[in-house]
């Protein structure tokens, strides 16, 4: 089975000196899901911009290095990838600074043609993988673009995955309410993290809307407490299963933990694992993801899960 992913990866700057590493995160769940696909039947590509400079080719390189196929990314002259600097405190408390708003990733669909569209016209891959991020980083009318393409993947027998990540600095809560409503619809599995879900819509309730919109298969994640799974929404009869996360004594940095933890989870669902097994898979790999510092752990530190 083949992935796709559409997203942005960015240059990340943190520590003191300063050391440069990549992430996104929808980068960071196809990189997860490519560790533990291999073994699994799964392959992972990842649909971006970037640009021609020697950093985007370092990009490149290591995304190559971890079995991403890259096939569909494209390279903008004039165009240099995002960068954001983590800035620690002495408590420990992390702020994140961004330099996005020109970023390659945002131009994806400037111009008519797009190898991604490409791909799913000629049946490339199986899964399509978007997030909130996304969408929130795209201009409008290219939002407009993305969508027509979720809904042209799905019409030609193609799934739908996507994770909300509401990110508040990129759009307004009444911005993402619109695009995830047009997203949504197509999801076949919406991994949803239930405080972004509640800082778009306000405390209500995330099962039925997910009911209502048409998607069948919803996760959501609530940090140290059980996820709740509720599949067969569209059936008479959903099913829904709560699954402990397992216990962490020591958590380093939750960087990356709901982009694991989706990892994980489809690993497991798109080899043929039950709900809970796939979960359980989610919440293995995020719990050993926050003991360790950034977003991308060492591979040897998940060599149990591969
Ligand atoms: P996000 O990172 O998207 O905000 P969550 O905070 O819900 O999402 O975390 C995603 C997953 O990471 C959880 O479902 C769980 O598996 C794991 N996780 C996060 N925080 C903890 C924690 N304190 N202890 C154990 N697992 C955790």
């Amino acid at each position: 089975m083949k992935i796709a992913f559409f997203g942005e990866c960015m240059i990340e700057l943190s520590g003191l000196p300063l050391q440069r590493t990549f992430g996104g995160d929808t980068l960071n769940t196809a990189l997860y899901l490519s560790r533990l696909g291999a073994s699994r039947g799964l392959t992972v590509s990842y649909a971006t911009a970037l640009g021609t400079d020697n950093i985007s080719q370092d990009m490149l390189g290591a995304w190559h290095a971890e079995g991403i196929e890259t096939h569909m990314v494209k390279k903008l002259e004039n165009k240099l990838p995002g960068i954001y600097l983590v800035e620690t405190e002495p408590n420990g408390e992390r702020h994140f600074h961004y330099w996005r708003n020109d970023s390659a990733a945002k131009f994806y669909f400037s111009e008519l043609w797009s190898p991604l569209e490409q791909a799913i016209d000629n049946h490339r891959f199986d899964a399509l993988y978007i997030s909130g991020v996304s969408l929130a980083i795209l201009a409008e009318e290219a939002k407009a673009v993305l969508i027509t393409l979720l809904e042209k993947h799905k019409a030609n027998g193609g799934m739908i995955l996507f994770d909300n990540n509401f990110r508040p600095q990129l759009w307004t809560s009444k911005q993402a309410q619109y695009w995830y409503s047009q997203a949504l619809p197509f999801a076949d599995i919406a991994l949803l993290t239930e405080q972004d879900e509640y800082a778009v819509w306000g405390k209500s309730d995330i099962v039925k809307r997910c009911q209502d919109i048409g998607c069948p298969e919803v996760v959501i994640k609530r940090g140290c407490e059980p996820c709740k799974v509720v599949s067969g929404l569209q059936s008479d009869y959903p099913d829904t299963v709560y699954v402990a996360a397992n216990m962490v004594e020591n958590v380093v940095d939750t960087c990356a933990a709901g982009d694991s933890f989706a990892a994980g989870y489809l690993a497991g669902r798109l080899s043929g694992s039950s709900e809970t097994a796939a979960a359980e898979l989610g919440h293995c790999l995020a719990s050993i993801v926050i003991q360790y510092p950034g977003a991308i752990i060492p591979s040897e530190a998940m060599k149990e899960l591969m």
